[in-house]
């Protein structure tokens, strides 16, 4: 899985083929079983984090040199993809940990990496990202929490609202004013410990969709941590946010095509079963046409997120715009798909005997994290190729 800045990222190569074989072996025989019980009981999918962990997938972005996998970010894809087919809130087990732990691969100290990536390697804690707040969601340079200098320390004060994991995870990234008359600039980012005196967490959201994942208001009262936490210059935490998502965005779009693919597959064996007017209801050309529509969108989807994914390895100056257009495009394909993929099971896909209600509730939530559409569009408009 090493990567390598030259692959043609329009067709996986090989090892990315054989990746996607054993992650997909492995979501379908230990994360799979459980995806419904765990959208049921809205708990978080424990057996997903040993499975991922004990196959080392839970968090394949670490280089090698932390002692990580050092997946290149199309492999990262993959592995989304793979598990979100099978189990969307599972998926959010290796995609917050990339996003909780990029800014300290970007930006962080050579300390820093060597402290926190190599314990998310081993799976001795999950990273999570911590940027918005109660009254700064799209508007996140808004933010209120402040961290104030105090010797060799920080102290960090606020509230931090919809953070994904939260709770589970032992480490957080955490997004803080330091300088309020700076706005954006006046921003910088902390790793925070879940064992930090003046840590907590409020009750878990009740969701609409990955109800496996638990969602959080994380607060911070008086939390005093050592002055090295901070990851890159100080002033600099907003930037690092942002060139985060630029990466991070794109396995959202993984997500969403990883579960557009789950409903396709399961409506695509459900026509050549079900029988009305005498044969299987996938015989009729209007049903043919909605699942050629279904699978022509998201391969159009697929191939935006795996040329972002490339743009992502290269580094490239267009990055801003792909990643924002991929995840845009491919959450509305995912919306648009699982939708269709209830209408072909008809009164039976609007139940929760079958997985495709899951789906689609769960498909809905990648139009809004990670900035809304309407947000993408703005990033894509202020960033036209
Ligand atoms: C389940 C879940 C998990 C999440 N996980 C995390 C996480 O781990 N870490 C984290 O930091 N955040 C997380 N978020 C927060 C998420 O990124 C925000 O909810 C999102 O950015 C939108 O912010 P908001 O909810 O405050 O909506 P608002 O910003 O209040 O937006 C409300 C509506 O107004 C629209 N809007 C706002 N501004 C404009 C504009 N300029 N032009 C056009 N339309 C606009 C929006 O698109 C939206 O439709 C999570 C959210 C959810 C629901």
């Amino acid at each position: 899985m090493a990567g390598s800045p030259d692959f043609d990222l329009y067709r996986p190569a090989e090892e990315h083929d054989m990746l996607r074989d054993s992650v997909r072996a492995l979501a379908e025989a230990k994360i799979a079983p459980f995806a419904a019980a765990v959208d049921e009981e809205a708990r978080f999918p424990q057996e997903a984090l040993d499975a991922l962990t004990a196959a080392d997938l839970h968090a394949v972005h670490v280089p090698e040199e932390y002692g990580g996998a050092g997946a290149d970010a199309l492999a990262m894809v993959i592995v989304i993809e793979e598990v979100a087919r099978v189990c969307a809130s599972s998926s959010l087990i290796p995609a917050v940990n990339k996003l909780g732990s990029l800014p300290v691969i970007l930006s962080g100290s050579e300390d820093l990496k060597k402290k926190y990536m190599s314990r998310l390697a081993k799976g001795e804690g999950m990273f999570s990202y911590c940027l918005s707040e109660p009254d700064a969601g799209s508007d996140a340079a808004g933010m209120k929490t402040r961290a104030v200098r105090d010797g060799d320390f920080w102290v960090l004060n606020g509230v931090k609202r919809w953070i994904t994991n939260a709770g589970v995870s032992e480490y957080y990234t955490v997004m803080a004013v330091t300088d309020p008359t700076k706005r954006s600039k006046g921003i910088s980012a902390f790793v925070v410990e879940k064992s930090d005196e003046g840590v907590s967490f409020g009750a878990p959201e009740k969701k609409l969709g990955i109800k496996g994942s638990p969602t959080r208001e994380v607060y911070l009262d008086n939390v005093r941590i050592p002055a090295d936490r901070m990851i890159g210059e100080e002033g600099t935490g907003f930037a690092t946010a942002m060139k985060t998502l630029d990466h991070t965005r794109i396995t959202i779009a993984a997500q969403a095509i990883g579960i557009a693919q789950g409903a396709l597959d399961y409506a695509k064996g459900y026509v050549q079963e079900r029988k009305q007017f005498g044969k299987p209801i996938g015989d009729f050309q209007g049903i043919q046409f909605m699942l050629a529509d279904m699978a022509m969108k998201l391969e159009a989807a697929r191939q935006l997120t795996y040329s972002a994914a490339a743009k992502s390895e290269r580094l490239d100056g267009d990055l801003t715009f792909f990643g924002a257009a991929a995840k845009c495009f491919a959450s509305d394909v995912a919306m648009e798909v699982t939708t269709d993929a209830v209408q072909l099971l008809g009164g039976y896909g609007y139940t929760r005997d079958y997985p495709v209600e899951r789906m689609m509730r769960d498909a809905k939530i990648t139009q809004i994290y990670e900035g809304t559409n309407q947000v993408q569009r703005i990033v894509m408009a202020r960033n036209l190729p």
